[in-house]
C-alpha cells in the first residue's frame, strides 16, 4: 500500500488515525486516542464508557 494519508471523514484533513467503531479515518482534531473513536462516533452514543 502506498503511503497515502487518509482523509478525515469529518473535515477532510489528512489523518493517520482510524476510528475503532466506524473504521473511517479521523484527524487529530476529530479522533480521541483515549477511546479510539472519532468524534462522530464518540458524540453519537450518549452512554460513554469510562476509561479505567
Ligand atoms: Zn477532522
Ligand atoms: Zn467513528
Amino acid at each position: 500500500m502506498p503511503d497515502v494519508a487518509a482523509l478525515c471523514h469529518i473535515c477532510g484533513m489528512p489523518s493517520k488515525h482510524t476510528c475503532k467503531m466506524c473504521g473511517r479515518p479521523a484527524c487529530d482534531m476529530h479522533y480521541d486516542p483515549a477511546s479510539g473513536l472519532c468524534s462522530s462516533c464518540k458524540g453519537r452514543g450518549r452512554t460513554m464508557k469510562r476509561q479505567v
